[in-house]
């Protein structure tokens, strides 16, 4: 038993080992992923769950490897994060999203995701404004996304920043909600346009009346604070029911429209403009 217990400990300090020397392997090729043209945005649908309209789309980052496949975000972004590379990443998003909504000739949105070491560490409202004037997009088509995490650091600068940013005429909505540990005092004291209620409601709307009855507390807290609420991670026509019922405003996910790659809205979109 003294064996195995041993064994057991050297493989897991080995694994240990692994990870980490293959986080390092990964933050190298990050650094060098923009240059190679490695990166990828996805884009995914929101529409107005009422009417069906199509308000915009969510761009969704993903990484062809040379050598590793397709890495999920949820494994890059973090290591992006820790190791800084975030900041040319999150740049090349944010121009390449305006860049491709800019060229759409509607009125549809580009949801964009900001990292929390963006908002801190760079001068991220100085860099909104320079690529809305290079790209040409009119600010009110842009919508950052931005987590609670995002503003636990230094919340008087993340305030002024987002109040900055705002003011361009950009919105902002507060991803993941409900997921966090501060999500009331957050929407009190931050500038929302949006709230984004996290997809762990919807994958237990239909099995947890809890679920469905928080959902349908934060659809009340939105509303009287006039801040529309979209649902994510709407898998289903029976979960799309539910949030009609309920008055949602919005709705994403796999049911309304899988993260493409742009070719495949780009005909929408002129379909769109021709109306
Ligand atoms: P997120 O911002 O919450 O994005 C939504 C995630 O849910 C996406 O995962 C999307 O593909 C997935 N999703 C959408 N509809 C459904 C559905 O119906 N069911 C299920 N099960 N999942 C659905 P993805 O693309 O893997 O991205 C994961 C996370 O990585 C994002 O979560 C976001 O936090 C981060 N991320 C992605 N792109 C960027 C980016 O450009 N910048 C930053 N900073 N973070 C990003
Ligand atoms: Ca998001
Ligand atoms: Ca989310
Ligand atoms: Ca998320």
């Amino acid at each position: 038993a003294k064996d195995a217990l041993t064994e057991t400990v050297c493989f897991y300090e080995v694994s240990m080992d692994e990870a980490a020397r293959s986080r390092r392997l990964i933050a190298n090729d990050l650094w060098q992923a923009v240059d190679r043209k490695e990166l990828q945005l996805h884009y995914q649908v929101q529409k107005a769950v009422h009417s069906g309209e199509t308000i915009g789309y969510e761009v969704l980052l993903r990484w062809h490897h040379p050598s590793r496949g397709t890495i999920p975000p949820s494994e890059f972004i973090p290591i992006a994060e820790e190791c800084g590379a975030i900041l040319p990443i999150g740049e090349w998003v944010l121009r390449e999203a305006c860049r491709e909504a800019a060229t759409w000739g509607n009125e549809q949105k580009i949801a964009v995701n900001l990292s929390p070491v963006q908002l801190a560490n760079a001068d991220v409202a100085d860099l909104v404004h320079r690529v809305l004037l290079e790209t040409g997009l009119s600010p009110r088509r842009l919508e950052l996304e931005i987590t609670e995490s995002t503003i636990i650091g230094d919340k008087e600068r993340a305030l002024a920043t987002l109040r900055r940013i705002k003011a361009f005429g950009v919105t902002i909505a507060i991803d993941d909600f409900g997921t966090g540990y501060s999500s009331l005092e957050t929407l009190r004291a931050f500038p929302f346009d949006k709230i984004k209620l996290d997809r762990s409601f919807m994958s237990e709307v239909e099995a947890s009346p809890e679920a469905k009855a928080i959902i349908r507390a934060i659809l009340a807290l939105g509303h009287t604070l006039r801040v529309p609420v979209l649902a994510e991670g709407v898998e289903t026509r029976s979960q799309l029911d539910i949030l009609l019922d309920e008055g949602c405003d919005e709705a994403q996910g796999y049911f309304l429209g899988r993260p493409v790659p742009v070719g495949h809205i780009r005909p929408a979109m002129e379909k769109t403009a021709a109306a």
